[in-house]
């Protein structure tokens, strides 16, 4: 009799199981990568020459953002839509095999979607890099970052993943936080504290602006902007990204408004202007 029921419990024990937890789906204890698509040859994503993986899922709506194919979630084995759910060990394979392009600059970057959604895949990951030496860096908006003590376990996760991240691309959306909102349906008083976090633990960042006309290239706003990124010591440089509509026939094949469609790119005098401010920033005046 108590063979029999050990014999059932260990196969109720050893069951398959799929279970949805937090934004990740496990398949028994592996968390599997929601991944939507790789570059093998990133130039612009970090230093050197860089392996990019695109992570899917994003809770951010921000109006210029050129992936919405990445935002939403979707389980394993329920779609045709060409993401690719793989474990950790299976997503370093497919980059180590270009390792030899990487030189001493260049390594591995996960942008999105909003990568900090798998940030339990993502630590994996990079963990596993970092144990082959290779450089990491993750491209975030920093949306979920919080150190409110009720949210102490995501804390943890966030001081884990960093613990294996070598750099990190942040932009700032917005420094108003009302335009922050309508720009990207989130405030960003936690994004703000995620640069500030980042800097108390001396964490190399590049930061990131992207340039809408009427919206974020305001000379009062990028002025807010660049006082802010002085007061950041952490920062190795800024980039100025002006806006473009090229993602207009994505939003088109999805079936998504898309609000800047009148929306023209910034002029070349409006790029320069934003660069002269906010380019330097980061340099002791
Ligand atoms: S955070 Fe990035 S992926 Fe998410 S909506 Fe904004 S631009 Fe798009």
């Amino acid at each position: 009799m108590f063979l029999t029921h050990f014999f059932f419990a260990f196969i109720w024990m050893a069951r398959p199981r799929i279970r949805p937890r937090g934004a990740n789906y496990y398949l028994c204890d592996m968390t599997l990568g929601h991944v939507n698509k790789l570059e093998s040859f990133g130039s612009v994503d970090g230093p050197g020459i860089r392996f990019v993986v695109f992570l899917q899922g994003c809770p951010m709506r921000c109006l210029f953002c050129h992936n919405p194919e990445t935002w939403k979630f979707s389980k394993p084995g329920e779609t045709n839509d060409g993401i690719m759910h793989l474990t950790a060990e299976d997503l370093l394979a497919k980059a180590i095999r270009y390792k030899t392009f990487w030189g001493k600059d260049g390594g591995i970057t996960v942008s999105g979607g909003e990568p900090l959604m798998q940030m339990d895949f993502l630590t994996e990951f990079f963990t596993l890099a970092k144990a082959q030496g290779v450089h990491t860096c993750v491209d975030t908006s920093g949306v979920n970052f919080t150190r409110a003590d009720k949210d102490a376990a995501n804390f943890e996760k966030f001081q884990k993943l960093l613990a294996v991240t070598d750099l990190l691309l942040v932009d700032i959306k917005h420094i108003d936080p009302a335009v922050h909102r309508k720009l990207t349906g989130h405030d960003n008083a936690n994004i703000i504290d995620f640069f500030r976090y980042l800097d108390e633990i001396h964490k190399p960042i590049w930061i990131r602006h992207v340039l809408v006309p009427g919206i974020s290239d305001h000379d009062e706003d990028l002025i807010k902007t660049r006082d802010f990124i002085r007061t950041l010591n952490n920062v190795k440089r800024v980039d100025v990204l002006p806006y473009h509509a090229f993602a207009l026939g994505k939003y088109t094949e999805l079936g998504i408004d898309y609000a800047l469609k009148d929306t023209q790119s910034p002029t070349a005098d409006r790029v320069a202007n934003a660069k002269r401010i906010l380019e330097t920033a980061h340099f002791t005046m």
